[in-house]
């Protein structure tokens, strides 16, 4: 006997699987990887999937959905939660796909590290059914750590599954699930599964921002603006400035070749990268805007190379400083 798991990488999918193994089930741990996967230093991140799978010994495999999942997060049947999550979406989607694998693998069931109650939108018994109904996985989901408060699931009505031996836990409170990894001598118990940008606030804020200008997402826009001071220029035109080396080094790297790149020349400070139609006005107020985050010379005059792509040519400006209510202004 089968079953898939989806593992965020969290403590709860990792118990979940602990669960099910221990009743002999062969267990296909299934991860998702989104633009909006963090890797930074936000807590939990997205690679904590793989770390406790070599940790635990679990049989990962890591699926990237791209463009599928951006137009899903653009236009989210269910809505957004309070940030640009849409949870119930993303749970369908993520189920479409485990649903796939399960029945190529001629695994049986899949199951979730799901906990009645414990987040506002996604796991409500409710939102639970509907995603369960949508993902056309009717009494094939099983939650083992909540499944003794729900309904049986076919695997425990045709007995593939100890009912008797799974959890009853429910709600917001954590100290069931860390005595039960102690229990299991899981060590070095994952932190809950993090890593999701669009439960950020900040970064949502930016999501909105490049939804509203371009009606659409695409895996460049969703990851340039993760890197840096955002700031909307008019309708078509937006810059992001690096905050630090790391930004600096992920802007360079992302920069399209019809994209503008910004960088002083006389003194130390960000790179920017200007997306959009840049004139010449344009082009001067990003020069003063990422002078204002440069380690000005004396003479407060920076020197800002602009080059469109990595071979255009060339462009120098004289920047001074942006006041900081202009700058203000137009971050997000
Ligand atoms: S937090 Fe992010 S990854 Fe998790 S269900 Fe919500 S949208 Fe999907």
């Amino acid at each position: 006997m089968k079953c898939i798991a989806l593992l965020s990488g969290g403590l709860d999918s990792c118990l979940a699987v602990k669960v099910v193994a221990e009743q002999g089930i062969e267990v296909l741990a299934f991860n998702f990887q989104t633009a909006f996967c963090s890797t930074g230093s936000k807590g939990a991140s997205c690679g904590d999937a793989t770390r406790i799978s070599d940790q635990e010994k679990f049989n990962l495999k890591v699926i990237h959905i791209g463009q599928e999942y951006l137009d899903m997060v653009a236009k989210p049947k269910h809505g957004w939660g309070k940030n640009m999550n849409p949870c119930i979406d993303c749970r369908i989607l993520m189920l479409n796909k485990a649903k796939e694998y399960m029945e190529v693998t001629g695994a049986k069931f899949i199951i979730t590290g799901e906990v009645l109650g414990q987040r506002p939108l996604s796991q409500h018994w409710r939102a639970m059914k509907d995603v369960e109904r949508e993902s056309g996985l009717e009494g094939l989901l099983l939650r083992p750590l909540s499944a003794r408060l729900m309904p049986p699931t076919i695997p425990e009505i045709k007995g593939w599954i100890d009912r008797d031996k799974l959890c009853a836990i429910e709600g917001r409170q954590r100290k069931e699930q860390f005595a039960m990894a102690k229990a299991y001598g899981v060590e070095n118990p994952p932190t809950p599964a993090g890593g999701c940008l669009l439960t950020d606030p900040a970064y949502s804020d930016r999501l909105r921002d490049v939804l509203e200008h371009t009606g659409g997402l695409t895996v460049h826009l969703a990851q340039v603006i993760k890197y840096g001071r955002y700031l909307r220029l008019d309708a078509k035109t937006f810059t992001v400035i690096g905050r630090n080396q790391e930004d600096n080094f992920h802007l360079e790297a992302l920069q399209l070749p019809d994209e503008w790149k910004f960088r002083p020349l006389n003194c130390m400070g960000p790179v920017a990268l200007g997306n959009g139609p840049l004139d010449d006005t344009a082009k001067r107020s990003i020069a003063s805007m990422l002078a204002r985050y440069a380690d000005r010379p004396a003479d407060g005059i920076v020197q800002v190379e602009a080059r469109q792509g990595r071979e255009g040519a060339p462009e120098l400006f004289f920047a001074t400083a942006a006041e900081p209510e202009a700058v203000g202004a137009v971050r997000v």
